[in-house]
């Protein structure tokens, strides 16, 4: 392996990114009614075209996999609303009506055919202890763990015998242990009448090959790179193009996350964070100058990912390719980090995101970044 291999992962996210995960039910019926993503057409014609004739069309277990960003927990909910909609085959309608008896449990998460894993949150139940778990996005967080127990109880649901279909809906997929993925197997490999299984991930590869192997695939985040920057356009009438045009090679064309990127703290701080590597490498800052300077500044998790966003492209220029972040200088390091030293830098980051979930300290894992910067 080449030390550019290392810059290029096949899917070219470098830096895998969680969304917040268990959803806010705010959130799920935001989705519910919403337009199509444009290149999600051919999938969702597939789906309801199949759906329409009869539930037995389409699979019973399906795969929704793609890099996160793009839409796809977004596609589930606005098929599930569509497939219970009381007024589906209606006008050839294409979204969901929003006032059948049906629609109005989607938005009040009670509809008794829909399973799902991890459920979303209600307004209400945001305890100070779940508002943090949603703080760590948007890389590392910690992603709630799909285990034997959540899967067992959701078997009678699948199991029972009723009229109409039922949905199950499994998010972040890859993120069931051992014992679940061996659990779910027996329920793949008995379909249920009448009942849809949907898992999503946005890293299908970590699930077991016997899950992977009983699934059938469909694509809904493949984007072509003008699709991503248009709808970020008609999102965002007001943002200058040449910004949307970064921060879409940003994040390899996944709108949702190249929106968050934009709007987010870190974003702004990227010049900052060359000027202040330079600062306490050359000695004109201190460490713990830096270090509560960033502190103050920035959450420790958008601090890593800003760090780690911004040596992917130290890298790059580095090996003398072209700079995704042209708007800033980067003339002000200098000498020019060698490529060893940024090796090393993104292993103090993965060691810092695994200190954290044995809870160490923040302010040690800011000043052991700092610190290690200063030698390189
Ligand atoms: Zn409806």
């Amino acid at each position: 392996m080449t030390t550019t291999d290392h810059l290029n992962t096949p899917d070219n996210s470098f830096v895998h990114y969680h969304q917040p995960d268990p959803v806010l039910q705010t959130t799920v019926q935001s989705w519910l009614f919403a337009e199509l993503l444009p290149w999600q057409k051919d999938t969702w014609q597939y789906f309801t075209n199949h759906y329409q004739n009869s539930t037995k069309a389409l699979p019973h277990a399906i795969l929704i996999g793609g890099n996160a960003g793009t839409g796809k927990r977004a596609f589930v909910y606005r098929f599930v609303a569509w497939a219970f909609c009381q007024n589906n085959q209606k006008h050839d309608m294409q979204t969901a009506c929003g006032h059948c008896e049906s629609c109005q449990w989607l938005i009040a998460n009670t509809h008794p055919n829909l399973y799902q894993l991890p459920k979303p949150l209600l307004e209400a139940e945001k305890s100070p202890k779940k508002n943090q778990i949603l703080d760590e996005s948007p890389t590392h967080q910690a992603t709630t763990t799909i285990k034997i127990d959540d899967i067992r109880t959701m078997q009678p649901f699948v199991q029972q015998s009723s009229h109409g279909v039922r949905i199950v809906v499994i998010h972040q997929a890859d993120q069931m242990t051992l014992g679940a993925s061996n659990a779910l197997l027996k329920t793949l490999e008995e379909p249920a009448d009448n009942v849809l299984m949907f898992l999503l991930s946005d890293t299908p590869s970590q699930l077991l090959p016997t899950i992977r192997s009983r699934l059938q695939s469909f694509k809904v985040s493949h984007i072509l790179p003008h699709q991503s920057l248009n709808f970020m356009q008609n999102q965002l009438p007001n943002a200058h193009l040449t910004d949307l045009e970064q921060v879409n090679h940003l994040s390899s064309y996944a709108p949702f996350v190249a929106m968050d990127m934009l709007h987010s703290q870190w974003y702004q701080h990227r010049q900052m964070w060359i000027n202040s590597w330079q600062a306490v490498r050359s000695g004109n800052r201190t460490p713990i100058q830096a270090s509560d300077y960033w502190q103050k500044n920035l959450s420790l998790s958008d601090f890593l990912y800003l760090s780690q966003i911004m040596l992917i492209e130290v890298g790059y220029i580095v090996n003398q390719l072209p700079s995704l972040q042209s708007d800033l200088n980067w003339d002000k390091l200098q000498p020019m980090p060698k490529m060893l030293g940024i090796l090393s830098l993104q292993n103090v980051i993965e060691q810092i995101w695994q200190d954290r979930r044995q809870h160490i300290q923040d302010k040690l894992c800011y000043d052991k970044l700092i610190n290690a910067m200063q030698l390189c």
